[in-house]
């Protein structure tokens, strides 16, 4: 899928051998899985798609029922919306949904008897979250939930042990680790293309309209580091597969008029070290157009990921080197990277298989973002 790509020779060989050696991780786990079904039936229950009810029929689940539509291994199978003669039929007859598979908020518990339904799709405001993943494990489906996981960890955890005591699985949808791009930036660090990691850069944001739920700190649950900032704060996390220890951070807001930021701050910087010393310097609004961003220092060079955080084009660079990686996503899709982690999802749901970004992942953002706003004195939850 890379285009416009100028990879050393030593750079491929490296990439290689990671991907084999993840490929055959993956294999021998479904593998072992598939060994306890009869003959017959592996490859019928393998290749049956995992159907879905999207809960919340906004901006976000739109996209994500447009992904599952391109995909052989997911199917909206279900709908949950406070409007179910309006967005119920029109999203029921895009994906062949039947009324009775239409939902509303009061009758949600019962997609328990509905056989159609194995897991939830989560697309609600923030403060929503938790309620709707306790719900569907309670019903026994499984839940692929939006970021940020929850507005506090102590719900966070709430929801990792409704899943755990129910037997469902519990995924994040932090969809840019499975976005090829990011994953390539990943495994050039671990081949060790840069070296030991240094340092990390990063930003994201958007100048958020007046009267939405995200500007509402009961629903949102903080500003725009629970939205925007996640992004390369997760990633910082993820690429160095550490948990920062320390924090500063400073929130401003320079819009007093408008009322929009009456309950959060309308811009973030914020800095994290991490326990081997890494430190990130980071900046989220929703005060202004920021692209997203994110630049990894490295001894022996820097990669930069930009756009990092868009829905397609995601843009991998390595900087200051005449011979490096230059790649491109073609993609242009907005619904991309929502098929890919719909389709991961739907893998573990057949082979038993962890999510690559389970509830604990969603959890330890949810801890550090919480030590940032108790950094910048502006404590949430
Ligand atoms: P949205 O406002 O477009 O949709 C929210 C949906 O929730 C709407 O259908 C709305 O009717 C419904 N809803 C139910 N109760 C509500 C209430 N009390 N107040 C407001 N809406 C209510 O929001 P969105 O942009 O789709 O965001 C939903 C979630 O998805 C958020 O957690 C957000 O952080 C996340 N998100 C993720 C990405 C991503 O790229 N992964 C992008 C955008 C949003």
């Amino acid at each position: 899928m890379a285009s416009r790509q100028r990879v050393p020779d030593t750079f491929k060989l490296r990439c290689m051998r990671l991907i084999s050696r993840r490929a055959f991780v993956g294999m021998s786990a479904s593998s072992v899985v598939a060994a306890r079904l009869p003959l017959f039936a592996q490859s019928a229950e393998a290749e049956r798609p995992v159907g879905f009810a999207a809960v919340g029929l906004g901006t976000i689940s739109n996209i994500f029922m447009h992904g599952c539509a391109g995909s052989q291994a997911a199917k909206v199978t279900g709908l949950v919306t406070g409007h179910p003669d309006t967005k119920g039929k029109r999203y029921g007859q895009l994906y062949s949904v039947p009324d009775t598979s239409v939902y509303t908020y009061e009758t949600f518990d019962r997609i328990r008897d509905n056989k159609e339904i194995e897991a939830v799709y989560i697309g609600l405001p923030n403060s929503m979250h938790c309620e709707y993943t306790v719900r569907a494990a309670q019903a026994g489906k499984h839940v692929l939930c939006e970021k940020p996981m929850a507005i506090s960890s102590a719900e966070c955890r709430r929801m990792i042990d409704a899943c755990k005591s129910a037997g469902v699985k519990l995924m994040i949808a932090y969809r840019v680790h499975y976005d090829p791009t990011h994953l390539q930036a990943q495994q050039l660090i671990r081949s060790g293309a840069i070296g030991e990691i240094q340092a990390f850069e990063g930003a994201f944001g958007f100048n958020a309209g007046p009267n939405q739920w995200r500007l509402v700190r009961k629903l949102a649950g903080g500003g725009s580091l629970m939205d925007v900032g996640i992004y390369p704060l997760n990633e910082a996390r993820w690429l160095t597969g550490e948990e920062p220890v320390s924090f500063t951070a400073v929130p401003t807001t320079r819009d007093k008029t408008s009322g929009r930021f009456a309950e959060m701050e309308q811009t973030l910087d914020f800095t994290v070290k991490f326990p081997s010393g890494i430190v990130g310097a980071f900046a989220c609004t929703y005060g202004a157009d920021m692209p997203g961003f994110l630049r990894i220092h490295g001894e022996r060079g820097t990669l930069e990921l930009n756009p990092a955080y868009n829905y397609t084009g995601t843009h991998l660079v390595t900087l200051g080197r005449r011979q490096g990686v230059d790649t491109q996503s073609p993609e242009s899709d907005n619904s991309y990277q929502f098929k890919l982690e719909a389709e991961h999802f739907a893998h573990c749901v057949r082979t038993q298989a962890e999510p690559t970004t389970p509830g604990e992942e969603g959890l330890k953002d949810l801890m550090a973002i919480e030590s940032i706003y108790k950094a910048a004195g502006t404590p949430i939850g």
